[in-house]
C-alpha cells in the first residue's frame, strides 16, 4: 500500500502562531492541493497527521475543527485529490498521551488502520516533531521548507536520510519519480 502521511499546518496550509481557530483561518500554501491530487491519481492514500492542542487549551471545539477540515477535505476534493483520513492529537504537551507528536502513536494508529507498512510511508512534514517520530518507525521522512520549515533546516539537526523540498508539490514531484 502506498502510503504518505502529511502534517497539516505549515505544509498544506498556512500556519499561524496564534492556531488556526476557524475554517477562514486556513488558507492553503499554493500548489499544495494539486500536489495531493497528483499522490491520489498515483493510487497514494494521503492521510493527515497533526498536533491541534488548541482543542485541549480551549481555543477552539471540535465542531470548530470538524468544520476546518471539512474545508480542508473540500478544497482538495475542488481540485481533484482525497485527503482518505485525518488523524489529530487534541491533547496539550503536558498532558501525557501517547499521540502527541513527535511522539509515535499516531503514526503507528495510521500504520495500523490503513495495514501499511510504516517503512514503506514517506512522512512529510515543516518541523523536527514530524520528522524524528518518521525516523524512528523507519519511514521516510521529507522536510519543507514552508511553514516553521526554513527555520528547521536552519537550527535542527535532521534525521538522518531526511530529503528536503521548497514545498509540499516538489516533495510529492520526487515521490512520484521515486
Ligand atoms: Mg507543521
Ligand atoms: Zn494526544
Amino acid at each position: 500500500m502506498k502510503l504518505v502521511i502529511l502534517d497539516r499546518d505549515g505544509v498544506i496550509n498556512y500556519d499561524s502562531d496564534q492556531f488556526i481557530k476557524s475554517p477562514s483561518e486556513w488558507r492553503p500554501i499554493p500548489g499544495s492541493l494539486e500536489a495531493i491530487a497528483r499522490l491520489s491519481h498515483d493510487g497514494y492514500r494521503v492521510v493527515v497527521a497533526s498536533n491541534q492542542s488548541g482543542i485541549g487549551r480551549g481555543l477552539f471545539d471540535m465542531d470548530t475543527l470538524n468544520a476546518i477540515h471539512d474545508k480542508m477535505h473540500h478544497a482538495v476534493q475542488d481540485a481533484g485529490g482525497r485527503i482518505n483520513a485525518i488523524f489529530y492529537c487534541p491533547h496539550t504537551a503536558d498532558s501525557k498521551c501517547k499521540c502527541r507528536k513527535p511522539k509515535t502513536g499516531m503514526f503507528e494508529r495510521i500504520g495500523a488502520c490503513f495495514n501499511a507498512d510504516l517503512s514503506k510511508a514517506y512522512v512529510v512534514g515543516d518541523a523536527l516533531r514530524d520528522l524524528n517520530p518518521a525516523s524512528q518507525l523507519g519511514a521516510r521522512p521529507i522536510l519543507v521548507l514552508t511553514g516553521k520549515g526554513l527555520i528547521t533546516q536552519r537550527e535542527d539537526t535532521l534525521p538522518e536520510g531526511t530529503l528536503v523540498f521548497a514545498d509540499l508539490s516538489e516533495a510529492v514531484e520526487h515521490i512520484l519519480k521515486s
